[in-house]
């Protein structure tokens, strides 16, 4: 390895990151993460921080899991790699396979299709959802519904049913035939509706009239986050998700849960449907299936839609898609081990308690700063504090204030992420109170600095 001074000067002049611009990169260089313990992270000049973003709302066991990290360490021994695609297998896959079936068999999953991360995942679902109504004798059920504000990655199916047009803008023309439902977020809406389950009624009449507009029998299917993550940690109201299944199946149309931060424990129970009391047809995963330890995804489909796909004749019901890296041996010793170590850990458990003390905490500065307009969170560990300049306008904080705001919490010891005009946490669901209180008191003194 380079010395430090090499790294430094060479920080960002050959790699171009995501999500950000590159030439921002090379003006303000990223931090250089150097190694990792439990839910603590060190930078290259050795500052420790809490990890209040999992790494990437992934990181769910922490960084120092030997379970994990010894299984996958001796499937590179057995077995580094061989190709899944139809025709061979291997051993670690069918036991992952098995394993992510049990794990969501409450929520009525019933096959695996595993991929390489969650914008995989969630085109896999897109893909298989319009296949699915083809088999059943209705191709021209096509067309995707999903929320504004959601996130399902950056492939282009992907990018054409995300909520948030910085991700579209650059790219477009995307995918034809997709349309985009109000967010359940009472703090911002068309609305003007501050009462979750009023504003959960409204989207249903939104979403109905929408399907009646286009023609029932012409949509594919409805994919929503549990909890949008990525567009702000937005809760919906408890009846949200049940009104959107209901008006799925009423009409014939596929709800696809996008699982990717939700699944595994983060909003306090194993599945983000399962905590809002919803079966989905089809569940997209990633990041926690691994705790990140490896790249691994899977589209989750349910028994129902299992069986059309195999009581079809092969000619309609192959599935001409996939991955190199479908069920990787590796990838898949990553899966079994984490699964298990999730149970073990119970993790859902701690990250329902975690989240809340990190949510009341945080609304406790709402109190103290008029800066913080809005405090999303309380289900599990995912939160977000929304700054605004002037509280009764609720005037979005400009874009440097809220960097300032993020600087000034990792140097008072918290890692966090700015998305302006909001900072979002999703740490490790291992997160002790200890680490859970440093988070808060970092937020209270770098807004006290301001
Ligand atoms: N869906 C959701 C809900 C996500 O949050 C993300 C990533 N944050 C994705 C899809 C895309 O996953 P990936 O970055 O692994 O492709």
């Amino acid at each position: 390895m380079k010395d430090d001074n090499f790294l430094k000067e060479h920080n960002a002049k050959a790699l171009w990151h995501p999500m950000g611009a590159p030439g921002d990169s090379l003006a303000n260089p990223p931090v250089i993460i150097t190694r990792a313990e439990g839910s603590r992270i060190f930078d290259i000049d050795g500052h420790s921080t809490v990890d209040g973003v999992g790494g990437l709302w992934c990181a769910n066991l922490g960084y120092s899991n030997d379970v994990v990290k010894e299984a996958i360490a001796k499937q590179l021994y057995d077995l580094p790699y061989y190709s899944a695609f139809a025709g061979s297998t291997n051993p670690t896959a069918i036991e992952a396979s098995m394993a992510v079936q049990d794990f969501f068999a409450e929520d009525g999953i019933g096959r695996v299709f595993f991929t390489s991360g969650g914008s995989d995942s969630v085109e896999t679902c897109l893909r298989l959802s319009r296949q699915y109504h083809r088999i059943k004798g209705q191709p021209q059920r096509t067309k995707f519904l999903s929320l504004k504000k959601g996130y399902h990655g950056t492939h282009f199916g992907g990018a054409s049913v995300n909520g948030n047009n910085r991700f579209r803008i650059g790219y477009e023309p995307l995918l034809p035939g997709c349309f985009h439902l109000t967010a359940p977020y009472p703090y911002r809406n068309p609305y003007d509706e501050t009462d979750p389950a009023a504003l959960a009624q409204k989207i249903a009449a939104e979403m109905v009239d929408e399907i009646e507009f286009q023609g029932p029998d012409t949509i594919a299917a409805f994919i929503m986050e549990p909890i949008l993550g990525a567009g702000g940690v937005i809760v919906p109201d408890a009846s949200f998700m049940k009104l959107m299944r209901e008006i799925c199946t009423k009409y014939g149309i596929l709800m696809i849960a996008d699982e990717v931060i939700c699944g595994f424990g983060r909003t306090g129970d194993w599945t983000g449907s399962r905590h809002w009391g919803v079966k989905p047809d089809m569940m997209s995963v990633a990041k926690g299936i691994t705790s990140a330890y490896f790249p691994v995804g899977a589209a989750l489909i349910s028994e129902e839609v299992a069986e059309v796909f195999e009581t079809a004749d092969s000619a309609a019901a192959g599935i001409w898609h996939g991955y190199t890296y479908s069920a990787h041996p590796v990838g898949a010793a990553a899966v079994t081990a984490c699964l298990s170590e999730t149970l073990r850990l119970d993790t859902r458990t701690n990250a329902a308690a975690r989240g809340t003390q990190l949510y009341e905490g945080l609304l406790g500065l709402k109190e103290k700063y008029d800066i913080v307009g809005d405090v999303r969170g309380g289900h599990g560990l995912m939160t977000a504090v929304e700054f605004v300049s002037d509280r009764a306008k609720k005037t979005p904080m400009d874009v440097a204030t809220v960097k300032k705001i993020q600087k000034g919490i990792y140097d008072a010891g918290a890692m966090v992420r700015p998305a302006p005009p909001n900072i979002m946490m999703s740490p490790p669901l291992v997160i002790t109170e200890d680490e859970v209180q440093i988070i808060i008191d970092a937020f209270d003194t770098a807004i006290g600095a301001l």
